[in-house]
């Protein structure tokens, strides 16, 4: 059984994606198999500030609101 990132139900990326703003893909390389690589994981583990528009990847997406 594949593990959810533990973040995952607090993480604006889902619920960028559940509406339609962002490609499942992002959840489905990241979140949902629970990819350390994600740089949102990364800085939430270290306490670091990071916008909600940046991706897993840690490009910022201007257009996401
Ligand atoms: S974007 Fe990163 S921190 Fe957020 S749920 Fe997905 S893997 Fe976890």
């Amino acid at each position: 059984m594949k593990k959810i990132c533990k973040w995952y139900y607090c993480c604006p990326i889902k619920f960028y994606v559940d509406r339609g703003k962002l490609d499942k893909k992002w959840v489905e390389n990241y979140c949902l198999v629970d990819n350390h690589d994600c740089i949102r994981y990364q800085m939430e583990e270290k306490g670091q500030y990071h916008p909600d528009n940046m991706l897993p990847d840690g490009t910022i997406k201007e257009d996401l609101d």
